[in-house]
C-alpha cells in the first residue's frame, strides 16, 4: 500500500485543488455559468451565500450534527475477504454510502443545499430527478425542514420508477411528470430551471449532481468531499496507510468527486472513474462521455457532451438510470486533461455480473450505477498481487435495482411466482 505523500503535487503541475472553480466557476476551459439572463442573479445570489455559509462555522457545525444523526455518517469502510479471495488479486475495501438515509450518497448533498437554503430564507424546493435516488433524499430533507418540495421527473422514469415516485409522496414532496423530448432526466432538469426562475423569490433549486452552472459543481463537490476525508482517517486507522487504487462511478460525478477530492495530491493513489459503457460503444448505445464525447455546453455547463455533428444532443443508454447522462461534470474533465484522474468504462452486462458477484459473496447488494465501478474494480483486483489495495465507493444500495435486475436476467417470472 501507499504511504500518504509530503503533497508534492508534481503530476498536478502545482495546481491547487481549493483554487477551482475560479470565480467565475471554471475549472481551467470547462464549467463556467452558460445561462440566460434571468438565471444569473438568482446564481450569483446562490454563490455569495454559498461562499459565506463555507466560511461560517456555525453552518458547518450544524450541517456534520444533521449528518451524523439524519444521514448516519461517518459510514463504514469495510474489507470484503470473501469477495477478495474469490477474485485472488489485489485486497478490495468498500466505502458504505449505501448504509446513508435514503440509500446513496445524494442526502450528503440534499441535506448540504437546505441547509443554505433555510439560511437563505427560502421556503420551498424544487429538484430534478432521474430514477428517484435524488428527488427521494430531497423529499426526505424536505420534511425535516418543513419545506414544500416540488420534484421534476421524466414521464418515462416515473412509469420505470412508480415505487420511488411513492415513497416521494410519502415524504410530503408532490412529483411532477415532464412530458416533453425522452421524458427523461435532461428534461426534468429543463422543467426544474423554468420554475426556479418564475419563483425566484422563494424556491432554491436542490441540483443532484457535480453538474450545471456555477456554483453547483463547485458546491456540490463540497458537500460530498466528506466521503473522502472519511476514507483517508479510516485507512491511516486501520492500516496506517493509503489504498494503491480509489475506484467510482461517475454519472454527473458527484460521489466519485467527493471521494477522490480530498486523494488528489496523494500522487501515488490511483484514482479511476467509471462511466457507462451502456450496450456498446456506439453512437445512442451509452453514456460514456470521454470515450464518444466532445467539448460543448449542455444546461449552463460546459464540458464533454456526447452529442452529433450539429452539436444535437445525443440519445444515452445505460442499465442504470443515475449514470445515463448526455454530460459529465466539469471537475472531471479537469482532472482528466493532467492524467491525475483517469476515465474506464463497465458495459451493462459487467455490471450486472458485478452486482450478483458483490450480492452472493458479500450479502451486500450494491446499486446498478455502483456496480460499474465494482466491474472495473474486480478486473483491476484480478491483475494486481494480492499486497496491494483498491478501495470502491459503494455509491448506493441496490434495493431499488432488485427488480430491473430480476426482468434483465428473465427471472421475473419466478420472482412473481415465489414472492
Ligand atoms: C445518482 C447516483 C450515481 C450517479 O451520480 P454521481 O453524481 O455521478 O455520483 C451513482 N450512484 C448512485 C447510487 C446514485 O444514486
Amino acid at each position: 500500500m501507499i504511504k500518504p505523500s509530503e503533497s508534492t503535487m508534481t503530476n498536478l503541475n502545482k495546481i491547487d485543488r481549493f483554487s477551482l472553480p475560479d470565480e467565475r466557476g471554471r475549472f481551467g476551459p470547462y464549467g463556467g455559468s452558460y445561462v440566460p439572463e434571468t438565471l444569473s442573479h438568482p446564481l450569483s445570489e446562490l454563490s455569495a451565500a454559498y461562499l459565506k455559509a463555507k466560511q461560517d462555522p456555525a453552518f458547518q457545525k450544524e450541517l456534520a450534527f444533521l449528518l451524523r444523526t439524519f444521514a448516519g455518517r461517518p459510514t463504514e469502510l469495510y474489507f470484503a475477504e470473501r469477495l477478495t479471495k474469490e477474485i485472488g488479486g489485489a485486497q478490495i475495501y468498500l466505502k458504505r454510502e449505501d448504509l446513508l438515509h435514503t440509500g446513496a450518497h445524494k442526502i450528503n448533498n440534499a441535506l448540504g443545499q437546505a441547509l443554505l437554503a433555510k439560511r437563505m430564507g427560502k421556503t420551498r424546493i424544487i429538484a430534478e430527478t432521474g430514477a428517484g435516488q435524488h428527488g427521494i433524499a430531497t423529499a426526505s430533507v424536505c420534511a425535516h425542514f418543513g419545506f414544500s418540495c416540488v420534484i421534476y421527473m421524466g414521464a418515462e422514469d416515473m412509469r420505470r420508477q412508480a415505487l420511488n415516485v411513492f415513497r416521494m409522496r410519502l415524504s410530503g414532496a408532490e412529483v411532477r411528470g415532464v412530458e416533453s423530448g425522452s421524458k427523461t432526466l435532461k428534461e426534468a432538469i429543463n422543467e426544474a430551471m423554468r420554475d426556479w426562475v418564475t419563483n425566484i423569490d422563494d424556491t432554491h433549486y436542490i441540483l443532484g449532481s457535480a453538474l450545471g452552472a456555477h456554483p453547483y459543481p463547485g458546491m456540490v463537490r463540497d458537500f460530498h468531499r466528506i466521503i473522502g476525508e472519511e476514507t483517508k482517517k479510516q485507512f491511516l486507522n486501520l492500516e496506517g496507510k493509503l489504498p494503491d487504487e480509489m475506484i467510482a462511478c461517475v454519472g454527473g460525478g458527484s460521489n466519485a468527486i467527493g471521494f477522490f477530492f480530498d486523494f488528489l495530491e496523494e500522487e501515488n493513489v490511483r484514482l479511476i472513474g467509471v462511466e457507462a459503457g451502456g450496450r456498446s460503444l456506439e453512437d445512442g448505445q451509452h453514456a460514456a462521455r470521454f470515450e464518444g464525447g466532445k467539448l460543448g455546453v449542455l444546461q449552463g455547463c460546459k464540458t464533454w457532451i456526447l452529442q452529433n455533428e450539429d452539436g444535437q444532443i445525443n440519445q444515452t443508454h445505460s442499465v442504470s438510470a443515475g449514470l445515463d447522462y448526455a454530460a459529465i461534470g466539469p471537475e472531471h474533465a479537469f482532472y482528466r486533461d493532467r492524467n491525475r484522474i483517469e476515465y474506464a468504462n463497465a458495459n451493462d452486462q459487467d455490471a450486472l455480473d458485478a452486482f450478483q458477484l458483490l450480492s452472493s459473496k458479500e450479502g451486500i447488494l450494491p446499486a446498478l450505477e455502483t456496480s460499474h465501478g465494482l466491474a472495473y474494480a474486480f478486473k483491476r483486483a484480478s491483475e494486481m498481487t494480492k499486497d496491494k489495495v483498491i478501495c470502491v465507493n459503494l455509491s448506493g444500495r441496490g434495493d431499488k435495482d432488485a427488480m430491473e435486475v430480476a426482468r434483465l436476467l428473465g427471472k421475473d417470472n419466478t420472482f412473481a411466482q415465489q414472492s
